[in-house]
């Protein structure tokens, strides 16, 4: 699969159409990746550029392939049960019962939603009106990357912490699958007199505590982190976008938060 291109783009330009297939297929290498093909995977592939994406085509390639190495991956597993049944048409009824087992079990993990416990009373630290989106993190991407198309920083933290709102504001959108961000959310802010927008990137299934149109407060609870959308490990993806462009977020957040 296409993984080091990976790039952030604004999503008006996108097509939705492709953000639905690529969950599938990010759906379908999660499953792969937990089963057998966690060593391969690279640390990040963060969001495809338009320009850069795979195409459709190229897209179900890889779906055919995950379904193929998931079914490897079964059936590898039931040859090392161990068998109490004696004839062979026992043996065949037993390995297609624990067939059909394993896919119910992988299809209800890709339809169940971790639930994180988080305190919606927590506030990040600080007492500005800027606050970082994480109080504990690894910073592993910075913005201007990947041929200057990264256009945010990629801030690693286990599945499940939770995200703060960077700054008061209007929350714009709240979706669980918002185009090769997977469950984003993105606020509207206005601060010292000017029009700023940051975006929330990858975060966990099921977990976003805020809806469009919604007002935060500055270090409020928002969602929590995870590996959605055109991503592969747990992280957050922060986006700052004022004057019409993107700004270096961490430039953004070194000079205004505290
Ligand atoms: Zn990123």
């Amino acid at each position: 699969m296409t993984t080091s291109t990976a790039v952030t783009t604004r999503p008006a330009t996108r097509a939705p159409k492709r953000a639905a297939k690529q969950v599938r297929s990010l759906f379908a290498l999660t499953l792969v990746g937990g089963l057998v093909a966690a060593a391969a995977m690279p640390a990040f592939a963060g969001v495809l550029q338009k320009d850069e994406a795979m195409t459709l085509q190229q897209m179900a390639v890889d779906d055919a392939q995950s379904v193929v190495v998931a079914s490897d991956a079964v059936g590898a597993e039931l040859t090392r049960e161990s068998y109490s049944a004696t004839t062979s048409d026992e043996i065949a009824k037993k390995k297609a019962a624990e067939a059909a087992a394993e896919r119910a079990r992988l299809s209800a993990q890709t339809a169940t939603t971790t639930s994180y416990n988080i305190d919606l009373n927590m506030v990040a630290p600080g007492s500005g009106a800027v606050r970082w989106p994480l109080t504990s993190y690894t910073l592993t991407d910075t913005y201007g990357t990947r041929g200057g198309a990264h256009r945010g920083i990629d801030l690693v933290a286990p599945a499940g912490t939770p995200i703060y709102a960077a700054a008061a504001g209007v929350v714009k959108v709240s979706s669980e699958a918002y185009y090769d961000y997977g469950v984003a959310i993105t606020i509207d802010h206005v601060i010292n007199g000017q029009v700023v927008n940051t975006l929330y990137a990858h975060q966990s299934y099921g977990c976003r505590k805020v809806v469009a149109g919604q007002t935060v407060q500055v270090g409020q609870v928002i969602g929590c982190v995870g590996s959605t959308g055109r991503s592969t490990a747990n992280h957050l993806h922060f986006e700052v976008y004022m004057n019409g462009g993107n700004v270096d977020p961490l430039a953004w957040l070194n000079a205004n938060a505290g």
